[in-house]
């Protein structure tokens, strides 16, 4: 090997050395593979370009883990670019709207078109959450830092949240996914974490697409029980998917008792699938459990008045059917309920239109309240700060 190039080799093993050092990942292995490549008399030649090559792709990904996660979230930094935007809308004539829950899929996302539709649309941040392609996941690629691009080159238009605990990362890898999670919110600071499937249907769109999902995690499982003890710990809220059925309320409640400061954010309020199942679920209930739970909050990311779920019929945005007494409740408890816009990776040039049907629901309220639900809930409970005026 010419000199020159060891020196090279040696240079820039020395950079990556210190990045992983940093980073705290796969330190050791991948130092060890890049002398067994650059330093090592390969006696077998004929696998040489097939290490290379397997070898050099693993290492530009963890380059990229290296240095993404030299990203961190800095709210005081972040916080003039987010008041910016919040008050131009405001200007605009419209409510400002901070979406707290939707999701886009790394591969096929454009965030020019996006933020040209959050402009808009009078979206002033999004919270948007990576879900990790399947393809990705079944190859080990448990956590993806892409969206830490989008709060570097995007600052004022997104709020970094981490990846959804969706199938198959979350599902199939659970306690990988969690070290990651935790990872990534120790490291980056992020200020919160994405929407953790724990019991979920499939959505109308998969049953469209002849696909079966039906996720079935016990929130009281062991791993229920960890991510609430490191929400608990950390003071950073998630997101949780959990449909809506009388069985599962129980455990629900107990994880809430048990872990007082784990703030919950439970998504698609009223969002029942199968009358059958949920008999107790009402705005009285709900009443309830947020008066018992401080850390309780609900998003309102439901369809319109005419969304069937295709598996049952039923139309399962209960909210339209009780609207008063949804209003009512919302009305006397405008923090905990917070606007969301449920983007996916299937459905993500829909943000226009699916901020109409949020801003119909967002009217039926009164001014004050429309304002808290749209911005201020969100503001409040991820930046602990209320804003005025
Ligand atoms: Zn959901």
């Amino acid at each position: 090997m010419p000199q020159s190039m060891i020196i090279w080799g040696r240079h820039i093993r020395k950079t990556l050395v210190k990045h992983f050092r940093e980073a705290d990942i796969l330190l050791k292995r991948d130092a060890d593979l890049f002398n067994l490549i650059f330093f090592s008399q390969n006696k077998s030649m004929k696998r040489r370009p097939f290490l290379k090559f397997s070898v050099l792709s693993l290492l530009t990904t963890n380059i990229n883990m290296a240095w993404s996660q030299e990203y961190k979230f800095d709210f005081a930094k972040a916080k003039q670019g987010y008041l910016n935007r919040i008050q131009s809308i405001k200007k605009s004539g419209l409510i400002p709207i901070i979406d707290i829950e939707s999701s886009y899929n790394p591969l096929t996302f454009d965030a020019q078109s996006f933020i040209q539709a959050m402009d808009r649309a009078g979206i002033a941040q999004v919270c948007l959450s990576l879900t990790q392609p399947k393809k990705l996941a079944e190859q080990g690629q448990i956590w993806n830092a892409d969206s830490d691009q989008l709060a570097i080159k995007y600052p004022e238009y997104f709020i970094p949240t981490g990846n959804g605990g969706v199938d198959p990362a979350w599902t199939k890898t659970p306690d990988r996914f969690l070290d990651e999670n935790e990872k990534s919110v120790v490291l980056q600071k992020t200020p919160l974490m994405g929407e953790f499937e724990f019991r979920h249907y499939p959505s109308p769109r998969q049953v469209q697409r002849g696909e079966d999902r039906d996720v079935n995690i016990p929130i009281d499982s062991p791993l229920g029980h960890r991510l609430f003890a490191f929400a608990q710990k950390t003071g950073v809220p998630f997101q949780i998917h959990y449909e809506i059925e009388d069985g599962l309320l129980g455990p629900l409640e107990k994880m809430l008792t048990q872990y007082p400061n784990a703030k919950v954010i439970w998504c698609h309020l009223a969002q029942i699938r199968y009358s059958s199942r949920s008999s107790i679920y009402s705005p009285e209930y709900i009443s309830a459990l947020l008066d018992k739970h401080k850390n309780l909050y609900i998003d309102t990311a439901f369809g319109n008045s005419r969304s069937k779920y295709p598996l049952s019929g039923e139309l399962h945005a209960r909210y339209w059917a009780n609207q008063d007494a949804w209003n009512k409740l919302i009305i006397a408890n405008p923090y905990r309920f917070l606007a969301a816009l449920d983007l996916g990776g299937d459905r993500i040039e829909k943000l226009g239109e699916w901020t109409q049907s949020l801003r119909f629901f967002l009217n039926t309220l009164p001014n004050e309240v429309a304002e808290i639900v749209a911005y201020k809930a969100a503001w409040k409970l991820l930046f602990n700060e209320t804003l005025k005026g």
